[in-house]
């Protein structure tokens, strides 16, 4: 089949354009005698008229070629081998030129693909892509761009499209449903109908993917921008249902609405360039179990106690990292402390030195900044907060780019958004006390007088 062929004269992918050390590999892939292909999200995004957040690379050179050519390399990956060649911090991702897999002919009516490991030739790697504007590739040879699948056309109709056949396609990977609404959430794309149709048929197919790589996904479309049009999206499709069926029940339909509202909240404030991390946004999913308390008859600790069993629950039932889990357990605690302990001085003294205070505040402004009755309240937390002459951070600059599962505590710790980095970071970012619960450091509370 004869591909659509864009010149370097009639689109916009110029080498300033890309990443220096991705174009190192490519020119290095090329001067050793291999094809070198630029592909996937960086081609669509350039093409998009975006900043593309990664560069991958497709190459006929196999793992061991990759190895031998590029020593700083490693191979990563089972089910989906790639090579990892690093430049200092960064690594690149390369991957050898695939061929559709077939699902084992023993394997009945289950389609799912557990080894995606077959080399193929250009044509065949754009067909196994998930959706046509991922199967776009800038060749380093001649500068051009590629399209097997009428990417090109999908781009300019800002359409996602499955390649192939959509059921079969999300049935070999059902993950790929989760990743049509990333994209779709992210650019207002819309699903062609077949697409559209797989994926509203499909959602209980999610259960046959790795856990792991399905909250990986959930969580990617919770951080980026357009997160409220993502969390609709998977509750639209039913997805929150088979995959949270526990949070969406202690929520009901009108905490679903609120947890949107948070969404579209820090959706705003992304527009104007404040980022929050991972930790803020998980703890916006459990703000529905703040449900109305009386701080004239409970009790703080009861309070506090009920809200952390039950979010604890919630939490291990939703397969949340360990430290994400504490994290939102301490940062809707923190949400009774304010309302609880404003009027208790020496708790508000000691509560602003908190090191995760910060973000306890961000996760109050967010979800209650525009009610009026508490601005009095807020006032106090404020004023206590200035007299320590250090400006509430918890804010960044850039999106939170942590992978969740990267920063348990075993491995080092966690790596910050940039201008945030644990200790020592610069003034404004949140504090981290020493690390309990994979990083996470809990406010204790027994001690308050
Ligand atoms: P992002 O901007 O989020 O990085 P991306 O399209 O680059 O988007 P990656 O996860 O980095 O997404 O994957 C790179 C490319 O690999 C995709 O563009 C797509 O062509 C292919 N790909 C990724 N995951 C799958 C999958 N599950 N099935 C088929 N192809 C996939
Ligand atoms: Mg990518």
């Amino acid at each position: 089949m004869e591909p659509a062929v864009l010149q370097r004269s009639d689109h916009p992918i110029s080498r300033k354009l890309i990443d220096p050390d991705t174009l190192r590999v490519l020119y290095r892939l090329k001067d050793e005698g291999y094809e070198g292909f630029l592909v996937g999200g960086a081609v669509r995004d350039i093409l998009m008229g975006r900043h593309p957040k990664d560069f991958d690379i497709a190459t006929d050179a196999r793992p061991n070629d990759l190895r031998r050519i590029f020593r700083n390399s490693r191979v990563v990956g089972r089910r989906f081998k790639i090579v990892h060649v690093f430049y200092g911090a960064k690594n690149i991702e390369v991957a050898t030129l695939r061929s559709m897999v077939e699902a084992p002919l023993d394997a009945g009516d289950d389609l799912y693909i557990d080894d995606d490991n077959q080399w193929g030739d250009l044509e065949s790697d754009a067909f196994r892509r998930d959706f046509t504007v991922n199967a776009l590739y800038y060749d380093i040879r001649t500068f051009d761009v590629i399209d097997y699948t009428g990417g090109l056309a999908d781009l300019h109709d800002h359409v996602i499209r499955a390649i192939g056949e959509a059921s079969v396609r999300f049935q070999e990977d059902p993950v790929r449903m989760l990743r049509a609404i990333k994209f779709a959430a992210r650019y207002g794309y819309h699903f062609e109908k077949h697409t559209e149709a797989a994926i509203r048929a499909l959602p209980a197919e999610i259960h046959k993917a790795s856990r792991f790589r399905v909250t990986e996904e959930i969580f990617r479309i919770f951080t980026q921008p357009h997160r409220e049009r993502g969390l609709r999206l998977l509750h639209e499709y039913g997805f929150l249902h088979q995959i949270y069926p526990a949070w969406i029940k202690a929520i009901g339909d009108e905490g679903f609405e609120q947890v949107a509202d948070f969404f579209a909240s820090i959706d705003r404030e992304a527009d104007d360039g404040r980022f929050y991390p991972v930790e803020v946004v998980t703890a916006g999913l459990f703000l529905p179990l703040l449900d109305s308390v009386d701080i004239q008859v409970d009790q703080y600790h009861r309070v506090a106690a009920r809200v952390t069993a039950e979010i604890g629950n919630i939490a291990r039932d939703m397969d949340l990292p360990r430290r994400l889990a504490a994290a939102a357990v301490d940062l809707i605690r923190g949400q009774y402390y304010l309302l609880f302990h404003h009027h208790r001085p020496k708790r508000v003294q000691r509560f602003v030195q908190y090191a995760n205070f910060d973000l306890v505040w961000r996760v109050h402004q967010l979800a209650f900044g525009h009610v009026e009755p508490l601005h009095p309240l807020q006032e106090i937390w404020q004023d206590a907060r200035e007299r320590l002459n250090a400006p509430i951070g918890g804010v960044v600059e850039s999106p939170d780019k942590r992978d969740i599962f990267s920063f348990r505590g075993k491995t080092g710790g966690g790596r910050m958004p940039q201008g945030q980095q644990g200790r020592g970071r610069g003034r404004g970012g949140p504090r981290f006390a020493e690390p309990d619960n994979d990083g996470w450091a809990s406010f204790d509370d027994t001690e308050a007088g």
